[in-house]
């Protein structure tokens, strides 16, 4: 069976004002400190995936594209020495179209396959409120540099619902990414968390937000546009053009295995899941010895799994197979779900075959509440 490997790479140019992730400014000395401890903590593997192949490799953050070029090479070199590495692998990296330049294409084209790209909006004034770093012209001009290089599958992450937003300005820049003829289109709702600086500005009312209905026009808008252009819709919030489906995220999706590297990673490897230490001197002090970085730590039993197959396996357009769950849990679907699926059925969110279940386009649009029915 093959394995996917996940590498968070915390650093930011500034915080964007909605964001929660794991990610902060730094300087070059603490990149280049990191990217010796994330060396050490993949050689600490070495071994232990034996006879597993690794057919993606995700690079994510923060932004992986501000890493110093040289650095991201010797990471490569420890993936290569301690993994069997398939040479048809997915390699995707996510770059900030304000951080694409000559020295980290070379990096791209010498070990990276895919690339997504976080324009979020073609419209300047969504960009500054949002505090993103670039402008649509540098995400223009990105694609054109990445091509230059033989970068030919691209995705373009994009945002509904972010302030100042309108119907009109968001079908702009849905025509916008579709202009750039990406493979692959990401397009999320924006999610005021706790903590960001959008949060406090929510608190104060001062948080320009387009209502919940025109979020959801949006959401229909992105799906008729999007299918439009040519693209199919493969998860929730995920389309693309025929065959360019991203490998590593339906990974997740299938609940296939992964090993996450760097701070606060989630890794989920034969029914285990567990996540880094999300303090990055905690990390650099112990990635000598990876089982000292582990927190978290859940041995899945099988009504976890069993939640997650369905909670995941949901969110894929193909839904889930039944056949494919009797086989993973050694009994019919029916046998734990069956009222669940009768009655979602009934009320037009879920589509049963006998085959597969899947959520309808009504289903789609409360996905979230449909979800839910199958956490016991
Ligand atoms: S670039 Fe991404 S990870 Fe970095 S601060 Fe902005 S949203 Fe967060």
């Amino acid at each position: 069976m093959d394995v996917g490997l996940y590498l968070h790479f915390p650093f930011c140019v500034r915080k964007c004002r909605y964001c929660d992730f794991l990610s902060f400014p730094a300087d070059e000395e603490l990149k280049k400190i990191y990217a010796a401890a994330m060396i050490r903590e993949i050689r600490g593997y070495a071994g232990t995936l034996e006879g597993r192949r690794v057919d993606s490799i995700y690079l994510g953050g923060g932004t992986p594209s501000v890493m110093n070029e040289g650095a991201l090479k010797s990471i490569f070199r420890a993936l290569g020495d301690s993994f069997d590495i398939s040479p048809k692998a997915e390699i995707t990296m996510e770059m900030n179209p304000g951080t694409v330049n000559t020295r980290i294409l070379s990096f791209v084209f010498d070990c990276v396959n895919r690339v997504s790209l976080g324009v979020q909006s073609a419209v300047g004034e969504e960009l500054s409120h949002l505090g993103r770093i670039h402008t649509a012209k540098d995400a223009e001009k990105s694609v054109r540099l990445l091509r230059d290089c033989g970068i030919n599958n691209i995705s373009i992450d994009l945002m509904s619902g972010i302030p100042l937003q309108t119907p009109e300005s968001f079908r702009q820049s849905i025509q916008f990414a579709v202009d750039l003829e990406p493979s692959h289109i990401s397009c999320y709702s924006l999610i005021v968390e706790e903590g960001t600086e959008y949060a406090r500005l929510q608190k104060e009312g001062r948080l320009p937000l387009p209502d919940e209905e025109t979020v959801s026009g949006m959401f229909h808008d992105a799906k008729t546009c999007l299918e439009n252009a040519g693209y199919r819709r493969y998860e929730i919030s995920n389309y693309a053009k025929d065959g360019m489906v991203c490998r590593h995220n339906v990974r997740y999706w299938k609940r296939g295995d992964y090993i996450g590297f760097g701070i606060g990673a989630a890794s989920l490897f034969e029914h285990t899941r567990w996540r880094n230490t999300r303090k990055i001197t905690d990390y650099i002090d112990n990635s000598h010895e990876p089982g000292r970085l582990v927190r978290e730590m859940e041995q899945l039993d099988k009504k976890s799994e069993i939640e997650e197959f369905m909670f995941l396996g949901l969110r894929m357009d193909e839904g889930v197979s039944a056949e494919e769950f009797r086989s993973a849990f050694g009994i019919p679907i029916g046998d734990v779900y069956g009222d669940v699926i009768d009655e979602e059925v009934r009320k037009g969110l879920l589509i049963y075959d006998g085959e597969r279940v899947r959520l309808t386009d009504r289903g789609l649009d409360v996905s979230n509440m449909v979800l839910s029915e199958f956490l016991f």
